[in-house]
């Protein structure tokens, strides 16, 4: 069932978006089934998960953290943990990126990150607030083993995808904008937005990595976004 979920998925994609598999609470057979089947991209929210299956998983894959930050701040601070992700979607204050890069240094990586955008204005979500995000950026682009690679955001969830289309317009608007303003040590090109039920939608609002869990690995057991 993955298999043919990837495969449909890999097939109905536009040639320039990538597929990212969002994995949490998911074994290491399926993630396995996942990559076998064409899955290059592996996101993972906790750090838990990913303990239970790394190790498990032979084949190889990219692997990004998708996670809240400031919830798990003492795990993926370390040095294991930074070594393992190749990118890091969600930073969304200086003082992490800041923590990052010192702890990068000393690993001697220069870690790949997306600045996560909290599109839809809510006050209990993480992400930085869009008009925050350029003199975000500016701020970070100063850290030597940190380089923004793009912006990423979860958007309000809606019953009706349509209803997404706005959040994901006014990210691809700072996308464009940071793109323009081409800052040193930024190299923005990554569009991390949509899920299963808003992939579509945000592909046409310029999404180029799209994260998707439910349409690969079938229901949760905890329906949760995150
Ligand atoms: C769970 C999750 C997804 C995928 O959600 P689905 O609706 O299952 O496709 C994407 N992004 C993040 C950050 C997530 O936590």
């Amino acid at each position: 069932m993955i298999e043919d979920n990837v495969k449909k998925l890999l097939k109905e994609l536009p040639e320039h978006v990538e597929l990212e598999a969002a994995a949490k609470t998911r074994t290491a057979e399926e993630i396995e089934e996942a990559i076998k089947a064409g899955v290059h991209i592996i996101g993972e929210n906790y750090i838990k998960d990913v303990k239970a299956v790394y190790d498990k998983v032979q084949s190889k894959a990219r692997w990004h953290f998708i996670g809240t930050i400031s919830t798990q701040k003492h795990d993926i601070l370390r040095k294991k943990y930074l070594e393992l992700f190749d990118m890091i979607e969600t930073i969304d204050s200086f003082d992490i990126a800041e923590k990052i890069d010192k702890k990068c240094g000393e690993i001697d990586k220069i870690m790949p990150v997306l600045i996560e955008i909290n599109s839809g204005r809510e006050p209990q979500k993480s992400g930085v607030m869009p008009e925050g995000a350029v003199d975000l950026v500016k701020s970070i682009s100063k850290l030597k083993n940190i380089r923004i690679e793009g912006l990423m955001t979860m958007g309000p969830r809606f019953g009706d995808p349509e209803d997404a289309r706005p959040y994901f317009r006014e990210t691809k608007q700072i996308f464009d904008e940071l793109k323009a303003l081409d800052i040193p040590n930024v190299d923005i090109k990554y569009l991390s937005m949509g899920m299963t039920n808003s992939y579509k939608i945000a592909i046409e609002e310029g999404a180029n990595l799209v994260r998707i869990g439910t349409k690969i690995f079938g229901e949760r057991a905890c329906s949760l976004p995150r």
